[in-house]
């Protein structure tokens, strides 16, 4: 099934604004933001009761943050944001207004304001669980997975749950748009999250469905992405010296043209970690426009 037709079915299983109990403890409501860089839509999570986290209140949209204030059981204690990107991050300034909840994240940017920052090992403790911030820079610099634990474990399982924003997402790979967004770090955040201890038994994305095989997810994600970087390091070699639009069709030949603008950013990314390990040569490795060239060539 191609990326388009996976994508279409994902959007008609998912409602929006409709709490839906994905795990014990765990409530999901879809903002009604769906697209081509949002999938289905973003996903919001409730975590607990009589004290309840949010993580990731979505966008600036006064049905949805309802929705999710409908969903709480309990007192709103805390609004945590993955990243700061306007598709996960704006709700939290309404939601925060309308509940006196505590705004966290790893730091103030594009407008959200953190009543307090996380930092990578950062915890926060509900009744019967507790949530744990992971740094994961890469699609943004601030991005921010969270572990949760529960207790007594659901089932008498202990299943780890690891919110991933938009790290890792169900159905789509992630776009990384330097600077802010960095291939190396992302990579490194990826192996982090794979290699994470106690290991992550379950991921909740920030778009998309549960995805139960994280580890093999995540090396999906690696083995993709390596691919990708051959394929960018070769078509460079065969030009000799190339613009990012030089290179674009031919890298990108397996996606869909609706998605070049988007994977424009991310091949710009690729070629600024080919620099950083000495394979490739940017005349101005931040301008997006800059001519390259391969170790071969220079
Ligand atoms: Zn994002």
């Amino acid at each position: 099934m191609g990326s388009q037709a996976r994508r279409l079915l994902t959007m008609t299983t998912i409602a929006h604004d409709r709490p839906d109990v994905v795990l014990d403890g765990v409530v999901r409501i879809t903002a009604a933001n769906p697209g081509v860089m949002t999938g289905p839509g973003t996903n919001t999570y409730l975590v607990g009761s009589g004290e309840v986290a949010v993580i990731d209140p979505g966008p600036e949209d006064a049905d949805h943050v309802e929705a999710v204030l409908s969903a709480v059981e309990g007192t709103l204690r805390w609004i945590l944001v993955t990243h700061t990107h306007p598709d996960h991050a704006p709700g939290a300034e309404r939601l925060a207004a309308l509940s006196g909840a505590e705004r966290l994240g790893f730091a103030s940017r594009d407008g959200f304001v953190a009543d307090r920052t996380l930092e990578h090992g950062s915890r926060l403790s509900g009744p019967g669980y507790t949530i744990e911030a992971v740094h994961t820079p890469g699609h943004a610099s601030n991005h921010l997975c969270y572990a949760l634990d529960r207790d007594p474990p659901a089932d008498g399982k202990r299943a780890r749950v690891l919110f991933s924003g938009d790290h890792v997402m169900e159905g789509s790979t992630v776009v990384i748009s330097p600077p802010d967004g960095d291939m190396v770090d992302y990579l490194t955040s990826l192996r982090m999250v794979r290699d994470l201890v106690p290991r992550i038994d379950v991921i909740a994305p920030g778009h998309g469905q549960l995805i139960h095989d994280p580890a093999a997810a995540v090396d999906r994600y690696l083995d993709h992405r390596a691919e990708r970087e051959r394929t960018v390091l070769s078509a460079l070699t065969r030009s000799g010296t190339a613009t990012v639009d030089d290179l674009l069709a031919e890298v990108y030949a397996d996606v869909d043209e609706a998605r070049h603008p988007i994977a424009r950013r991310s091949l710009w990314a690729h070629l600024r970690a080919l620099a950083a390990t000495g394979q490739a040569w940017g005349d101005d490795p931040d301008d997006p426009d800059t001519a390259w060239r391969t170790a071969s060539t220079s």
